[in-house]
């Protein structure tokens, strides 16, 4: 072939390029590179292990397509893991941290005590997906311009989706660029009950400068300010102060500020005037990512297969997630068992929402091709039946797709079970549903949502 290693990557990559998401692309594929080439097949490296198993199962389908038809001809994909290089080279997570230049110590200023922030909350440590990208992309934004850009800055969101470590990592940049700053981090209960006991000393005086003498105010879980109606009175004088003289206002809340009963209609018009972000349950794939990068920082290796196990039933929020993985490791020292996805099952049982059935006895070709017959309103014989019309072929194809993945049944099993299809037939249609979880994230959710219900207890 005319090709070099590196050519050809470049090309396939290419072809990649413009059919994955652009997510998907730079966490799985933007840090592979092409070592080597021959008439049989292409030596490429990546980052982790993890990268191999995740790149060959999930796109291996697509890239002997890709390579089939650049060359006319089958050429196998060889992946090796750069282990050392994974620590830093987990690409999912482009962070653009503002430059801090380094503290020196001696130039903050006596006056300016260091502000209370969690020194682990910053922008590095926080994994931007599809689900808080908005929102990230905000608070990078005011800790780079803080007062200037978007003021106030609005963030909501369910419990433990990362509303609080967004704050703290605004603050923690602001305070790294320059420790002169003023900068106050507050839960609103705690604004209220300082407010009171202020009132309560005759120090109110004190209390308004103090607030209002800040850079940037960040304050947490306002929804507590509800019913409150003195607090609600005294923030909203804080906030104009501040606001006037263009510092910096953030302030998170469970929801947007009109659908806080009992919030004030001047404060809500006040939050809507700058820029208003949620932030949602992250997807599959920043579960997986968020684990990883827990992972890299914590100095743990969990089998892939594990973190698999765990971003798939560990669904609702951020804490949840790390939470889990800090229990499978207590479990595991405990009984003093390696960690495998059958320790986690175990371990972990009853600790999600909805847990995978405990052993995969209870699981049946009939339970999923039931489960998906139902999900697609097909009627279940219709799955073996020889019509190929779209809509049975889609759901046939992703029955076979989950009892070989859930299952592992061969692929002649498979057949068998589908009113007696070759094996060439389930391997299109296996491949078929990998190209569609490829590409296709309505599809990807969709999946998700059918493998929870397979995996739910009757
Ligand atoms: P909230 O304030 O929304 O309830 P937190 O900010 O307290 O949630 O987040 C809960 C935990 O999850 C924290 O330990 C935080 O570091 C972590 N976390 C949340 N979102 C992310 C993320 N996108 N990347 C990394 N860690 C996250
Ligand atoms: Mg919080």
């Amino acid at each position: 072939m005319e090709f070099t290693a590196e050519e050809l990557w470049a090309r396939v990559l290419e072809m990649m390029r413009g059919q994955l998401q652009e997510q998907t692309y730079r966490t799985w594929l933007s840090g592979t590179v092409a070592q080597s080439l021959t008439e049989s097949e292409i030596l490429i490296e990546v980052p982790s292990d993890f990268h191999v198993e995740w790149i060959e199962g999930r796109f291996g389908g697509l890239l002997a397509e890709a390579l089939q038809q650049l060359l006319g001809r089958p050429l196998e994909v060889i992946f090796r893991s750069t282990e050392e290089a994974s620590p830093l080279a987990i690409p999912a997570i482009e962070v653009v941290s503002p430059t801090v230049p380094a503290v020196r110590a001696a130039e903050a200023t006596a006056s300016v005590p260091r502000p209370a922030l969690n020194e682990r909350y910053v922008f590095d440590r926080f994994v931007v997906g599809n689900n808080n990208e908005l929102a990230a992309a905000a608070c990078r934004a005011v800790a780079e311009s803080p007062g200037r850009v978007y003021n106030p800055l609005f963030l909501y969101g369910g419990v433990g989706l990362g509303k609080t470590h967004l704050m703290h990592a605004i603050g923690n940049a602001i305070h790294g660029s320059d420790p002169t700053r003023r900068i106050s981090y507050v839960p609103a209960e705690e604004f209220t009950n300082d407010l009171v006991a202020s009132i309560q000393a005759g120090t109110m005086a004190e209390f308004r400068r103090r607030y209002r003498q800040m850079d940037l105010l960040l304050v947490d879980d306002i929804q507590f300010l509800k019913g409150k109606e003195a607090t609600q009175e005294e923030f909203f004088h804080t906030f104009n102060a501040l606001h006037d003289a263009r510092k910096q206002i953030v302030v998170t809340s469970d929801r947007p500020p009109r659908d806080i009963s009992g919030l004030a209609a001047r404060l809500v018009s006040r939050f809507e005037w700058g820029m208003v972000a949620d932030i949602k349950p992250p997807d599959y794939e920043t579960r997986l990512a968020i684990l990883l990068k827990q992972a890299v920082h914590d100095h743990l290796t969990l089998e892939p297969d594990v973190l698999d196990f765990i971003a798939r039933s560990c669904t609702s929020s951020v804490r949840e997630l790390e939470g889990a993985v800090i229990k499978l490791l207590a479990y595991s020292s405990l009984t003093n068992q390696e960690i495998t996805v059958e320790l986690a099952r175990t371990g972990l049982k009853g600790t999600f929402g909805s847990t995978p059935p405990p052993g995969a006895a209870r699981l049946s070709p009939g339970r999923i091709r039931e489960i998906v017959a139902r999900r697609f309103d097909v009627r279940e014989e219709a799955l073996s039946s020889k019509r190929r019309t779209r809509d049975l072929t889609v759901p046939r194809q992703v029955a076979m797709y989950l009892i070989k993945d859930l299952l592992e049944y061969s692929l002649v099993q498979i057949g068998n079970l589908f009113g007696g299809r070759d094996h060439s037939t389930v391997i299109h249609s296996i491949r078929k549903v990998e190209e569609a979880l490829a590409t296709d994230d309505e599809f990807f959710r969709m999946l998700e949502d059918v493998r929870d219900e397979i995996n739910r207890p009757e």
